[in-house]
């Protein structure tokens, strides 16, 4: 049987874990052991695609074809992000409603194409990881994947697309706070509320939780989709921006973000450090360099830690509870690392919060247990969770009609009643909604559906019952029938910000004809560190203090300057794309080395066995 994997799948870092014997565990990338991927895909000159670290690294090289930050975009309208789109140095496009598209270099791929690009390096360093093991099946193509609780329906559906363009069934889709929950063995706690705060990269997620028997159920969610550790690095490069007196192009502006992403990390665990911008091509010295106090750092970021208290309170709230109330809360995300985030939730809620588990690592351990429970049949225990915003359609002039209501325990359903206007009428059309305002234009469209086949009847006599679902992953389901013949109306869906599906399954499709150039990709990848790591080790010979005897008695004339030729000609070429020419120079600098390496290896060794320090032996 083939494995079932969490994955969190962040706005920051994604990753995989599973349950080994019992035992959760987070899967490291068996060639670097890193645990965290970062959400990042970038499409080099030639098509070939990177992701993670790679993609991080050519953040400062070619921004303009690098993109992070794709969850803010699933599910999610060019108009929803067009006050947003110049903070990004990627191109977006797309116009008013429908899907979001990113252009990189010759293709424009969707939010939930990119972010399947993330799932599928998740997937094959789960497979290398068991393959590694020695187990017979290594194949992962079915996991439970996290979204924020305050993910809407759209957003949902994206993710599950994601899974799918990526070859992977997604069994469940689960909210981030009730999996860190599940992470820590809050279930197996006497009854309780829980608090769980998750302050990330891009989110921030308040949820309250009621744990009873072992069943989990959410009293209340609430949160803000555009608050996490960004705001805290775009404050911080707001402020060097100005100081550092060069031209502010799109890869100086990276090159400052990782410079105070640093400083922000230092300053999770030291009282002061140093903010150094370094710039490829300027030498080795930083462009700029500014010592920062964590008193400063904590002034300037205070105003986004308060931000974060706003949605505590109105879930508090929502769930009719004091913050005294709170039997536990669990810090998720990152940003939680800071100590001031960590004070102010103590001092919110009157307690310290649960940080014994890695607040990174805590969401995709808790998606890996829920996937152990669905494939293991294991129901000791229930999850409950709730819609976050409610759902509805669209009614005559242009008010919302709510059908569903936010937080209602899912699966839920619930149903209308509709009729025809006109004589012999055979469709209506229906505009779902989702959100909690009065009027359509506030709320968020989710799909139109057109229902057609209906009997031609007088106008008012038909009886359209159509029946909304909501799923367990919180996705919606919609349904219909006349009541008076009983037959079974067809749909038609076109969702609003979503991909139909066909267009899913031509991604399918097409992320299999691109995984050629993918692959590509990588054995480039593995070319230039290989040579790079000639490139050292040459170095490193050429500095041994045994070199000038060896010169002397051991290599032939003439020796020294073919390394160095072949050393010259092989850096030249360590920013090529072409990784036949670069595997070839790798070669013959390792040949024409290999005499000296001997020679060295045996001087090493007398050296030592005559108990001589290397500089006596002259
Ligand atoms: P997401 O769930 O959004 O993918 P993560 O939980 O991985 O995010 O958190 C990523 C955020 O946490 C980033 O903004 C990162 O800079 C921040 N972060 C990680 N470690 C620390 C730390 N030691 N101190 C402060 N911030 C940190
Ligand atoms: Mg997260």
């Amino acid at each position: 049987m083939s494995h079932v994997v969490g994955i969190d799948l962040g706005t920051t870092n994604s990753l995989v874990a599973w349950v080994r014997d019992g035992e959760p565990t987070v899967i490291p990338d068996p060639a670097s052991g890193e645990v965290l991927l970062p959400s990042i895909v970038s499409v080099d000159e030639r098509g070939g695609v990177h992701v993670g670290r790679e993609a991080q690294r050519r953040l400062l090289t070619d921004a303009g074809h690098t993109v992070y930050s794709v969850k803010r975009f699933m599910g999610r309208g060019a108009a929803d992000v067009a006050g947003e789109a110049s903070f990004f140095p990627f191109e977006l496009r797309g116009e008013g409603e429908g899907v979001v598209r990113i252009g990189l270099g010759e293709r424009a791929f969707t939010p939930p194409e990119v972010s399947a690009l993330i799932l599928r390096e998740l997937k094959r360093r789960a497979e290398a990881y068991f393959q590694e093991r020695g187990e017979f099946d290594f194949e992962v193509d079915r996991a439970v994947i996290t979204v924020p609780a305050y993910f809407n329906d759209a957003q949902r559906t994206a993710t599950r697309d994601a899974g799918r363009i990526a070859g992977i069934e997604v069994l469940r889709i689960i909210n981030e706070p009730t999996a860190a929950s599940l992470a820590y063995g809050l279930d197996k706690h006497r009854a309780g509320t829980i608090a769980v705060y998750d302050f990330g990269g891009g989110t921030f997620d308040i949820s309250i939780l009621r744990v009873e028997e072992g069943v989990f159920q959410v009293l209340a969610t609430n949160g803000d989709t555009h608050l996490g550790g960004d705001d805290i690095d775009r404050l911080l490069v707001e402020q060097v921006v100005g100081a550092v007196g060069i031209e502010t192009t799109p890869e100086v502006v990276q090159a400052i973000r990782l410079a105070v992403i640093q400083a922000k990390l230092d300053l999770s665990a030291e009282e002061e450090t140093e903010l150094r911008v370094y710039l490829a091509g300027r030498g080795t010295a930083p462009v700029y360099r500014r010592r920062i106090t964590r008193g400063e750092f904590e002034s300037l970021i205070a105003p986004v830690v308060e931000r974060t208290l706003v949605p505590c309170r109105a879930a508090l709230a929502d769930a009719s509870l004091a913050a005294g109330q709170v039997d536990e809360v669990v810090m998720v995300g990152g940003s939680t690392r800071i100590p001031l985030v960590r004070r102010a939730v103590h001092e919110l809620f009157g307690r310290p919060p649960h940080v014994e588990l890695n607040p990174d690592e805590v969401v995709a351990i808790g998606a890996a247990v829920q996937a152990n429970i669905l494939v293991t049949g294991n129901r000791d225990m229930l999850l409950l969770d709730v819609t976050p915003l409610s759902l509805g359609i669209e009614t005559m002039g242009g008010a919302m009609e709510k059908i569903i209501l936010r937080n209602s325990t899912i699966p839920a359903t619930g149903t209308e009643m509709f009729t025809t206007f006109v004589d012999n009428q055979t469709a209506v059309d229906i505009h779902v909604l989702q959100g909690e305002r009065e009027l359509v234009g506030d709320n968020r469209s989710l799909a139109r559906f057109r229902l057609r086949g209906i009997p031609p009847m007088p106008a008012g006599l038909p009886r359209l019952q159509v029946r909304f679902q909501i799923d367990a992953n919180g996705i919606l389901g919609v349904s219909a029938r006349e009541l008076r013949t009983g037959l079974e109306q067809s749909i038609e869906v076109k969702p609003s910000y979503g991909l139909s599906e066909e267009e899913v399954e031509r991604m399918l499709l097409e992320s299999f004809e691109h995984a050629e150039a993918d692959v590509e990709a990588r054995l480039l990848i593995e070319a230039r560190n290989e040579a790079e790591s000639v490139v050292r080790a040459t170095e490193k010979s050429l500095r041994n203090p045994d070199l000038e005897a060896a010169k002397r008695s051991d290599l032939a004339p003439g020796e020294i300057e073919a390394i160095e030729s072949a050393l010259a000609d092989l850096r030249d070429g360590l920013a090529s794309a072409d990784r036949a020419t670069l595997e070839r120079k790798t070669q013959v600098l390792n040949d024409v080395t290999r005499h000296l390496a001997e020679v060295l290896m045996n001087r090493g060794v007398q050296s030592a066995l005559s108990g001589r320090s290397i500089d006596h032996v002259e």
